[in-house]
């Protein structure tokens, strides 16, 4: 598993506080054997140096897994992400990174392409930019659900699926969640549940996805669709569903409640929403988990390919291409050696990574 892999980083963990503003940062670089890393900046009461320094391992792996010239990093911003100082906070953040050059920003939860903007202004350095200053706008052109997407397309068979009537659930109506909701109606998959925080809708026999997109935009929440039943948040693991695709917070999938989970294939669409026991399970009962940093891969391809002045178009493109590539790589590794997808991508990642550390000068 990622955690257990201690000898490739993280090669720095760095504390920011700023008393006067009165809020605290962390950042982790965790290895740049390929290149600069790339990671975004979570902003959330809660995140802790723990959970950055495992979200820029998964970085790592899924720079490396994808092929691209970048390593893994990632930042945690502790603070509301509704606070009206927001852009202060972003601004007084990217002047204390200005000199790291091994990093580079990116979108997370709690921030978009606004804060990149700001970030950019500051310092000339960060991906995901609106499109007015020559960004491709990953989050509004869907890259990482549209990846999922692809990903779901080679997945399904060795899951004994068929992707068009495939009922899904997806938990977390961000970003990610619409445009794979999106991108997967458009292949023809039926979304039977979707939510956010505020709970989550079910109709078995399909939620229009186009007004469940409006509805969000215009109402705030999923739980105002109205051809469906509200239940509680939680209660969208349990929905019997082809593809379950977690995309929200880490950990939603645990001890508690895998037992529940009816899915044939998980997709992970969120950093590690399914702890290490839980994966495990999974494996036993015969469902088919997709790890996040192949499946939500997505976004950081994205990201990767508007840094070398890419088009839109290349960009679809190089999603496409890689995450369909590797996606049949790992689950052939998977099912040939009997082993976790997570261990076969894994064991993929370290050794790309691995022979690239053999080019660096020895510290
Ligand atoms: P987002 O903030 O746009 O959306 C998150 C959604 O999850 C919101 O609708 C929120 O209401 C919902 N949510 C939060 N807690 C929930 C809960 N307990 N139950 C149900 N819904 C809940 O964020 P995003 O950009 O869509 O990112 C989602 C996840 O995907 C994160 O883990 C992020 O790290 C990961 N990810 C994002 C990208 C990207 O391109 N944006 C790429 C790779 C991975």
């Amino acid at each position: 598993m990622i955690e257990e892999i201690q000898d490739i980083g993280p090669s720095k963990v760095i504390q920011l506080f700023f008393p006067v503003s009165n809020f605290h940062a962390i950042v982790v670089v965790d290895n740049v054997a390929l290149g600069p890393s790339i990671g975004g900046v979570r902003v959330s009461q809660d995140v802790s140096t723990e959970e950055v320094k495992r979200l820029a391992r998964t970085m790592t792996m899924k720079n490396a897994v994808a092929g691209l010239p970048h390593g893994g990093g990632k930042a945690g911003i502790i603070a509301d992400p509704g606070d009206p100082k927001k852009e202060h906070y972003f601004r007084i953040f990217s002047q204390a990174i200005k000199d790291l050059h091994e990093y580079i920003p990116g979108p997370d939860m709690g921030s978009n392409e606004e804060c990149m903007a700001w970030i950019y202004d500051e310092i000339g350095r960060a991906t995901a930019l609106p499109e007015e200053i020559g960004g491709l706008p990953l989050d509004k052109l869907g890259a990482t659900g549209f990846g999922l997407s692809e990903c779901a397309e080679i997945a399904c068979p060795y899951a004994n699926i068929e992707l068009k009537g495939a009922k899904v659930a997806i938990q977390g109506f961000g970003s990610v969640g619409k445009a794979a909701a999106k991108f997967l109606s458009e292949k023809g998959a039926i979304v039977v549940a979707a939510s956010d925080t505020k709970g989550s809708i079910c109709n078995p026999d399909g939620l229009d996805v186009k007004e469940l997109l409006d509805l969000k935009e215009e109402k705030g929440s999923v739980i105002h669709y109205k051809k469906g039943t509200v239940k509680k948040c939680e209660e969208l693991f349990m929905t019997p569903c082809d593809i379950l695709i977690p995309a929200a917070t880490p950990d939603v999938i645990g001890k508690d409640n895998v037992e529940g989970v009816k899915a044939k294939l998980i997709l992970q669409g969120a950093n590690i929403p399914i702890t290490k026991e839980a994966e495990e399970t999974l494996h036993k009962k015969g469902i088919l988990s997709v790890p996040d940093f192949i499946a939500n891969a997505g976004g950081v391809i994205m990201a990767a390919m508007e840094y070398a002045k890419k088009s839109e178009r290349e960009a679809f493109g190089a999603i496409s291409e890689r995450i369909k590539k590797n996606t049949k790589l790992i689950l052939e590794k998977t099912f040939k050696e009997n082993i976790l997808p997570r261990q076969a991508a894994e064991a993929i990642a370290k050794e790309r990574i691995l022979k690239a550390m053999q080019y660096k000068r020895v510290l």
